[in-house]
């Protein structure tokens, strides 16, 4: 019997390598901006497979940084959001919150005409803490988010949440919730689908487990930072927990993404999702 193909979601946190480490945003003058550089090396090897990924745009980036935006909305991709100042969600107000995204958004909308309809909160930070910050989303008419990780750590996660998409309804708002993959082994929920994880496990486990979901009959959520392309990104001083997996094995990525693309089908969440 021919196996099915599926496709599936490819996504971007479209940030630089300073900006996912948990240090605030007003702090952020000084660092080497690299976001040209490995936009070009992401967008390179896009190109060369003529994948197309949904890019989760950091407000404060895109800012700084227009002509990339549309550079890569020109290259048929899609522009998504990542909010404006990578703020952990369930540190922030819903007043600030709603205000950084409204921000967001209309500076990525009035850039390319489009509107924005994905969104995905920095650090997966949508948690028990923090669902009114699905209002928000519903409000400003997003329609699809990918922020609610099933497995809990000490940043995220909400143990057992459905980890295919699902319809979430809050108040006159519906929209679908895609979640980052996950496997489940027993009892255990493991992640599988990007980032660190993706340059912990050996390529052909990551490829194992990947499979495991299709063959479950599920397009799998796969998730990448530019900077991951980026091994020469500079090295600072930073909290345990969060250098370990930051630096990890950063050399590995770029050889693993190629064949990942050679092996899987992708495309955007909106056009996996058959959103218009
Ligand atoms: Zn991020």
């Amino acid at each position: 019997m021919a196996q099915k193909t599926f496709t599936n979601a490819l996504t971007i946190d479209f940030e630089d390598w300073y900006q996912g480490l948990e240090i605030p945003y007003q702090d952020w003058d000084g660092f080497e901006d690299r976001i040209d550089f490995v936009g070009d090396k992401l967008l390179r090897i896009l190109g060369e497979t003529d994948t197309k990924a949904t890019f989760f745009m950091l407000g404060y980036i895109a800012e700084k940084h227009p002509e990339i935006v549309k550079k890569i909305e020109a290259e048929g991709h899609e522009i998504a959001t990542h909010g404006f100042s990578h703020t952990l969600i369930y540190n922030q107000t819903p007043e600030v919150y709603r205000e950084e995204m409204k921000r967001a958004i209309g500076f990525l909308e009035g850039l390319t005409g489009q509107k924005v309809v994905g969104h995905r909160a920095p650090f997966f930070s949508i948690t028990k803490d923090s669902l009114w910050a699905l209002d928000i989303l519903g409000e400003l008419g997003i329609r699809y988010d990918s922020s609610i990780f099933p497995v809990l750590n000490y940043r995220y996660g909400i143990a057992g949440a459905p980890r295919f998409p699902y319809e979430i309804e809050r108040g006159e708002y519906k929209f679908t919730e895609f979640p980052v993959s996950t496997l489940k082994i027993g009892k255990v929920t493991l992640p599988i689908a990007g980032g660190a994880y993706f340059r912990i496990y050996p390529y052909a486990l990551s490829k194992q487990f990947l499979k495991a979901v299709n063959r479950a009959g599920q397009p799998f959520t796969f998730y990448l930072h530019p900077w991951e392309l980026d091994p020469e990104h500079p090295r600072i001083d930073l909290p345990r927990r969060i250098s370990a997996t930051h630096y990890f094995n950063l050399g590995a990525t770029e050889r693993r993404f190629k064949k990942l693309l050679r092996d899987f089908q992708f495309a955007p969440m909106r056009e996996v999702l058959n959103i218009n």
